[in-house]
Order: structure tokens, then sequence, then C-alpha cells
């Protein structure tokens, strides 16, 4: 594209030569005709004056003239006639001429006042003034020199009344003034073709300008828009090769150890008599090979949602929800998922929350939570000893909302100042050889960035590298209610609305100790078009004795809804022929159907923002994103089924 902007300009440069090399040789050109123009005008001027004068006069009494006549009334005559030419015209000279018969011409009258010609003297030839003798009016085309000086002469014959060349009128201009009218009227007319070719240049280039520079901006616009799509294209491309080495990672690490496990159950199951300490040994293998599965899925999962977030932010498809929620509970939550992440590397957790902050807050909780612990997760993955820290204060504000500031410390690898510029950008990771065995994607910060700026909040990072990094976040949010986070009883149980289906450790170990209740009596309906998700659900909640009927299809579920009373019905929502919400409202909508009134549940893979509030307008009982987790799954149960069916453990 740099070459042909360049071949562009040569082209435009040639053209705008061509057009003055043209214009100048039209101006000489013309300054030549205009020059042989001038000069014909003064011929014909001067020979005008000859031809007045010649024609002023008598041509008998002219011709018949001889030296004796001189001063005699007819000479007289004729000489007051010449002399008001003499005398009112711009001429050197003027005399009359006869040509006598040897060809000679000779003065007859000259008027000159000083130094006069006498009768008969000779009279310098030119061709011209041969041609006068011939009876043609004639201009000298070039200078003659004679006693007087140098001159050009207009010859006009004089004829008798029988109409032969009684005499000739010649009138003398000097070589000056002859040169000198030249010279002015030909400056004049250099001068006009000069401004207009000064014009026309002008125009040219105007014109030029005009239509090239669009044509150059359109090419510097195209060339822009070459390299945009150039580098967007090789973003995309190191995003690709990455993104496919980190889906890779997790997915091998679950197939991998998906396959221990069938190793180790199919040894166990070939063994005869297995003795206790070896089946022990056994399951523990198999369920540390489960933890790893289950670990890479999180990983895998908190991939995609990143992922997910990231192309939302970028297709401006991302809404900030506002909703009240409960600091208190919000940092508590965040706290206890970190804290088991910094113990599992050894690392200790430092908290440090000004309680008296009001806990009763509005804002996008979601959103909050993921900011916090996108740093938080961050601080702990780039620091192998040491401690992270969680710093919490606020201002209040006259406008009823409180300015948070979150101050996430780590004694880690730290930030090179010349890579801190760079820590914001899209698929950004830095020193990547030495963080090679560190899963990420480059995207956490991005997103943590583009969330803070939806929130009218900040994040800034000061770091001394090899010693660690803090990063400071602040947002602002409306308050509520008054109430301090102190005065909250602690261990409040998580607001529904700031779950999250990863960041689950804790969880993940109750699931594996399993059972929060029974309920032998309870019949649940699950209702998804895929059998494998059914099974999940299922065996997720086995220990808990609950009777499971399924249904893979909206109609179906519709149907043994109308027949059967459900304590709970769990509907997926994509699902072909008929959806989870139509299925729903039919069943709702089914007079006297024994389940027309039981709690359903939405479970749906459609974990974007706002589909929980979409899914409650539309009447579902409550919301649980997918993949679903043991645990959670079990307190949904536990809520929404009859208490006189539950047991508890
Ligand atoms: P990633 O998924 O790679 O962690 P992030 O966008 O969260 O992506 O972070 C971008 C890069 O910034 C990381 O790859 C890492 O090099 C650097 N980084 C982020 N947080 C820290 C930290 N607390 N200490 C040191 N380096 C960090």
């Amino acid at each position: 594209m740099k070459n042909n902007t360049h071949l562009s300009s040569k082209v435009i440069l040639m053209v705008e030569a061509i057009l003055l090399i043209t214009s100048m040789l039209f101006c000489s050109i013309s300054v030549y005709r205009a020059r042989i123009g001038i000069r014909k005008a003064i011929q014909q001027r001067m020979l005008d004056i000859a031809n007045c004068a010649s024609g002023s006069l008598d041509g008998d009494a002219l011709g018949a003239l001889t030296k004796d006549d001189v001063g005699s009334d007819v000479y007289n005559d004729l000489y007051r006639r010449l002399a008001v030419f003499r005398d009112n015209v711009e001429l050197e000279y003027i005399y009359s001429i006869r040509e006598e018969a040897d060809g000679q011409f000779v003065f007859t009258m000259d008027l000159d006042q000083e130094t006069p010609a006498a009768y008969g003297d000779s009279v310098e030839y030119t061709e011209a003034l041969a041609r006068a003798g011939d009876g043609i009016s004639a201009v000298d085309e070039e200078p003659y020199t004679d006693k007087w000086g140098e001159f050009y002469s207009a010859y006009s014959p004089v004829f008798d009344s029988k109409g032969n060349v009684a005499g000739i009128i010649a009138v003398d201009f000097s070589a000056d003034w002859f040169d000198g009218q030249l010279t002015s009227q030909m400056r004049s007319t250099v001068v006009s073709y000069l401004i207009i070719l000064l014009i026309s240049l002008l125009v040219a280039a105007a014109l030029s300008l005009s239509t090239v520079r669009p044509f150059m901006k359109m090419q510097t616009e195209l060339f822009e828009e070459k390299v945009r799509a150039e580098s967007a294209n090789i973003a995309k491309s190191d995003f690709l090769a990455n993104m496919s080495h980190e889906i890779r990672t997790p997915i091998n690490a679950m197939l991998g150890m998906n396959e221990m496990i069938m190793r180790e159950s199919r040894a166990s199951k070939g063994l005869e008599n297995i003795d206790a300490k070896t089946a022990k040994e056994s399951m523990n293998n198999i369920l540390g090979y489960a933890g790893d599965v289950q670990n890479a899925g999180h990983n895998l999962l908190a991939l995609v949602n990143d992922i997910l977030d990231f192309s939302k932010i970028e297709a401006g498809r991302i809404d900030l929800s506002e909703a009240p929620y409960s600091l208190g509970n919000l940092l508590g939550e965040i706290g206890n998922m970190i804290r088991i992440k910094a113990k599992d590397k050894d690392l200790e957790y430092i908290e440090d929350i000004d309680r008296s902050l009001p806990d009763k807050l509005c804002g996008d909780a979601v959103r909050v939570r993921q900011v916090l612990t996108n740093l938080l997760n961050n601080a702990v993955k780039y620091t192998e000893k040491g401690c992270v820290s969680l710093k919490v204060t606020g201002r209040r504000q006259d406008t009823g909302t409180v300015l948070l500031s979150f101050v996430v410390s780590d004694t880690g690898i730290g930030i090179k100042a010349e890579d801190r510029d760079r820590l914001f950008g899209k698929f950004e990771r830095l020193e990547m050889e030495r963080n090679s065995t560190l899963q990420g994607t480059g995207l956490g910060l991005v997103i943590t960035k583009r969330l803070l700026d939806m929130m009218d909040g900040t994040v800034s990072v000061e770091s001394e590298y090899g010693r660690g990094s803090i990063f400071t976040v602040t947002i602002s949010q409306k308050v509520v209610e008054d109430t301090a986070i102190a005065e909250l009883e602690p261990e409040k149980e998580s607001a529904p609305e700031i779950q999250s289906s990863s960041d689950t450790a804790e969880e993940t170990k109750q699931d594996i100790s399993g059972g929060l209740f029974r309920a032998p009596t309870a019949r649940v309906l699950i209702v998804d078009d895929t059998m494998v998700n059914i099974m999940v659900v299922m065996h997720l909640l086995k220990h808990t004795q609950v009777i499971f009927d399924k249904a893979t299809s909206g109609a179906d579920a519709i149907q043994m809804a109308e027949k059967t009373m459900y304590d709970l019905i769990l509907m997926d929502q994509r699902m072909p022929e008929m959806d989870g919400t139509e299925a729903f409202h039919r069943i709702r909508a089914t007079q006297g159907g024994a389940s027309s009134d039981s709690p359903v549940v939405c479970l749906t893979a459609d974990a974007v923002v706002g589909a929980r509030e979409r899914y409650l307008a539309e009447g579902f009982t409550d919301y649980m994103a997918k993949p679903v987790e043991g645990y959670a799954l079990e307190k949904m149960l536990m809520r929404y089924l009859p208490k006189e069916k539950v047991e508890t453990a």
C-alpha cells in the first residue's frame, strides 16, 4: 500500500509537470504570435499615417514639382498639408520622394525643420521604398540607417489624375520608437499571459488537490484499515493458538484422569478377594483422579466464561444490573474462596475490612465479585511464597453512595515497569516463558478494566518487580440501608443473586462428602432433551434417595406433570420442538393437572447476564445455571421440597 501511495503521488506529480510544460509551451507560442501581431499593428499604424498624408496631396501638383518650384504657392500648399502631419502625429520625419528615370529616389520636399534634405538629394534605398515606387504602400521590415539616424519608414505612393505614381510620401519612425512600442505592448501582453498561466495553474492545482486529496485520503484510510485488519488477524490467530492450548490442557487432564479412574476401577473389579487396605488405596486413588477431573472442568468453565464475557464486552452486549446486595456476604464468599486457594499454595491470606462500611448496597454484585475474584485469583496465581491480602475501605459521599476502595496486594513475581501499559490489553500475558506453566488467557484484566469502566470505577497498579504487586480498585455504589457490616450476624447465607457456577472449592469438598438431606418419598421430574444431563443430576443427587422421573421433551413433561404430582420440576430450556418456557407455561395452564402448581426450577446453560431475571419474570420458581454443582443443587432441592418429606443429615 505504501508503494501504491508512492506511485499515485508520482503519477500526480507527472500530470502536474506535463500540465506546467504544456501551459508554458502554449504561452511561449502565444507570445511569439502576439509579437508578430503587435509588429504588424505598429506597421499598419505607420502605413495608415503615410496613406493619410499621401491622400491629402494633389498628385498632379506633386508630380509637376521641380526644383524651381521650391517656395512657390503650389510648393507651399503641399508643404502645409504635410506639415499638419509633422506637427500633429507621432513621427520623426515626413517627406516626399520622386523616382527618377534612372531608378534613383530623391527628395522633392523635406519637412525637417533643423537639417532638411535639399530637393534632389538621394534617399536611402529600401525594399519597401521600391514597392511604393511600384504603387504599393509598404513599410520597412528591418531598420535602415542614414545620416539622420536609424529608422523604420512607411511609404505611400501619390497618384496623379492619370493614375501614375506622381511621388511617394515617406514617414520615418526612429528604430528606438519602433522597438519601444513593440516592447511596451509585448510587456503588457506577456503580463496578461503570465496572469492567465498563473490562474490556470492555480485552478489546475486546486482541481488536482480536490480530486487527489479524497483519493489519497481514501488510500490512507484503506491502508490503515488493512493494518488494523492485519493486526486484528494476528491477535486473533495468537488468541486461537493460545485458546486451543488453554482448552486442550484441561480436556487433556480430564480425559487422562478419567482414563486413570477407569483403569483403577477395572483393576479393582478384576481382583477376586480384595483386602480392605487395597480397596481403600484404590478408592483414594480414584477420588484423587476425580478431584483432578473436577478441577480441570472448573478451569475449562472459567475459561469459557471469560471468553463469553469478553466477547459480550467487545460486542457491547453486557448490561450491568442494579440490585440490592450484601457487601458483607459478598466479601465473606470471596474471602472463603481465596483463603482455600491461598492455603493450597501455602500462602497466607490477610483480610482487612472496614466493618463500619454499610452492608446493604445496590449495584451489580456479580460484576463486583468478578472484578475482585480476578484480581485475587491473579494475586494467588502469580505468588509463590508470602501472602496475598485484601484491604477494603470506603468513603461516604453526599449523593447517598459510598466510594469503595479494594486494595489487592501480593508478594509475588511483580510486574516490570515497561510491561505495565500492556497489562490491561486483550490477550496480553506477560513473561510467557516464566509463566508458561500457569493457566490463563490474558483476558482477566481486560475484562476487569472494561467492567470497571462500565461501572465508572477505576483500577490502578503499583508493582516492584520480584517483590510483589498492588492492584487498587475504586467503585461507587448506592447505599440502600445504613447498617454496618459489623452489625450483621456472621456466616449469613449467601444472597442468591451472587451465586456463581465457578470458584467452588469449598462446595467441592462437600460434594465429595455428600448428603445434606434424604427425601425418599419426594418425587422430582427432570426435563432435559440430553440424557447425559439428566444422568448428571440424578447421580449428583443419588444419596438424597429422591425418586426421579425423566422427560426428554417438553411434550412428555406436560403429559407427565398432568398425571403425576411432582414435588419439584427441574426444567431445561433449549429443547427441540418446544422450549422449557413454553412447556412450563403449559404445565401451569393445565386445568386440574396434578403438578400444575408444583415449583418449577429453570435449569439452563443460558447463563448470560440478565438470564436469571428473565426466567424469574416468566414465572419460574427459581433459576440455576449449568453446569450444575452437586452442593448447590442439593441446597436448591432442600429449599423447595416439602419440609415434611425432607430428613436433614
Ligand atoms: P491471565 O489469564 O494470563 O492471568 P490476566 O489478564 O488476568 O491474564 O493478566 C494478564 C497478565 O498480567 C498475566 O498473564 C500476568 O503476566 C500479569 N499479571 C496479572 N496479575 C499479576 C500479579 N498479581 N502479579 C504478577 N503478574 C500479574
